[in-house]
């Protein structure tokens, strides 16, 4: 699982750097050397410019629930209850897919 986790961190950082691979779309992250669903609750996932995990209306960072078992993944603004966001959508596909890549290891 680990030797899996390590592959694919070193297979999206190469295909990052040759500009084939989206930052949004890797599914693990080269900050914290895990899966991108375990690290996405870090505040370091936030970012009020993209709008990563970021409610605009309240100014405030989206919570973060992962179930692992049913493989859902939501994030909702602790203020108003929505906050999305294209780029949060995104982010959430990729922490569903690497519970997928998680499992399949
Ligand atoms: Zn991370
Ligand atoms: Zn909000």
């Amino acid at each position: 699982m680990i030797a899996n986790l390590i592959a694919t961190l070193v297979e999206e950082d190469l295909a990052e750097d040759d500009g084939v691979l989206a930052p949004d779309d890797r599914l693990t992250c080269h900050v914290h050397g895990r899966w991108i669903h375990q690290c996405v609750a870090s505040p370091v996932h936030v970012n009020p410019v993209t709008r990563h995990r970021w409610c605009r209306g309240c100014d405030a960072e989206l919570g973060v629930v992962v179930d692992e078992v049913s493989g859902d993944v939501a994030m909702r603004c602790p203020r108003c209850g929505r906050g999305g966001s294209a780029a949060t959508n995104r982010l959430i596909a990729a922490c569903r897919a690497s519970i997928e890549a998680r499992r399949a290891a």
